[in-house]
């Protein structure tokens, strides 16, 4: 439990004497106070938790010391007991208003104050417990709201997970499927061409037993962006199986995917890949073929396949049709 730090505000000495001196014993901590202006000091200062303040005082009242306290401690558990010569109902139904939690009358007798200032002490114990019952409650709210947020982004990265090749950072076989079949779908329904090419490193096994898998690795993973950053906003593209991609262009003719396809090949064949401080050439085949009308996925993805057997046939480093 937290000390009880009593503060006695009153402009007569001998008042404030005599209150203190039956009062010390009652509290851990026991000040006193001639006008309210000292009073606010002690109070931030000593951290008070009972003020017992007489009402009638020069230049600052009992009732503004009280009004100024309320003010200024919204949060802090704090008991005011409010003292006065005058005990009709309107100084008591004030002294509540300004914020007063009991209320005692001059001339002080002994038993009285220490009675008062004893259920003050009890009021601050529930005050305090409900204080810090609520700094609990405030900081348990806080604690799920980050633990959500850290949720909803281990989400967001098991999503990204999910659909993309952590490899090349391009969409994976099961959401590149899926991704075909909403396109041919689309097209079904527009009549929008929709031309496929299935792309493979050539001789890709070589460059591995000649500088090592993870430098292959490195290879796969520049080409995912390279081929994100030649693809047009619209396009797609997935990894099919370790070094074969395929790539979705949509609304684009034969021709046009054609046009696309042979510039990468040509930017491939053009521009080494540094990997490991090493610059390595790497070329690719590619077969091409235009979606054909009520054809399934697998369908199409085969005839770009077979025009991929023939650009590898026929030399590599080429993009075939069907
Ligand atoms: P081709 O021109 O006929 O396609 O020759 P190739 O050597 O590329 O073809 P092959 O199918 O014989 O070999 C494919 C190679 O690709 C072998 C395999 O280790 C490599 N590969 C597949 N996936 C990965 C990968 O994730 N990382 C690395 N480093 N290599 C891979
Ligand atoms: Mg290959
Ligand atoms: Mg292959």
């Amino acid at each position: 439990m937290e000390k009880t730090r009593l503060l006695i505000v009153d402009d007569e000495e001998d008042d404030l004497n005599i209150m203190s001196h039956i009062l010390k014993k009652d509290v851990d901590e026991c000040y006193v106070a001639k006008s309210g202006q000292e009073a606010f000091s002690i109070i931030a200062e000593k951290k008070i938790n009972i003020v017992l303040v007489d009402i009638l005082m020069p230049n600052m009242t009992g009732f503004e010391v009280c009004k100024e306290i309320r003010r200024s401690y919204i949060e802090w558990p704090l008991q005011i007991v409010v003292i006065s010569g005058l005990t009709n109902d309107h100084f008591l139904e004030q002294a509540i208003e300004v914020g007063g939690d009991d209320f005692i009358t001059k001339p002080i007798v002994a038993l009285e104050l220490k009675r008062r200032i004893k259920v003050a002490t009890i009021r601050l114990k529930s005050q305090l417990k409900m204080h810090n019952e609520a700094i609990t409650l405030k900081e348990t709210v806080a604690q799920k709201d980050k633990l959500y947020e850290e949720l909803s982004s281990t989400n967001e990265e098991l999503k990204v997970m999910a659909n993309f090749d952590t490899l090349t950072g391009l969409m994976n076989r099961a959401s590149l499927f899926s991704t075909i079949d909403n396109e041919l779908a689309r097209s079904q329904r527009t009549g929008a061409p929709l031309t496929g090419i299935m792309l493979d490193l050539d001789h890709f096994k070589r460059v591995n037993d000649n500088y090592g898998h993870q430098t292959g690795d490195c290879i796969l993973t520049k080409l995912g962006t390279r081929l994100k950053k030649y693809l047009r906003r619209y396009d797609y593209a997935g990894r099919y199986g370790g070094e074969e991609f395929y790539i979705v262009l949509t609304n684009a003719s034969l021709q046009q995917g054609f046009v696309i396809g042979e510039r990468f090949r040509e930017h491939l064949d053009k521009n080494d890949f540094l990997c490991e401080d090493k610059k390595i050439k790497v070329t690719v085949s590619m077969g091409i073929a235009q979606y054909r009308e009520n054809e399934s996925r697998d369908d199409w993805i085969a005839r770009a396949d077979k025009a991929l057997y023939h650009a590898k046939e026929n030399g590599r480093n080429r993009i075939c049709l069907e």
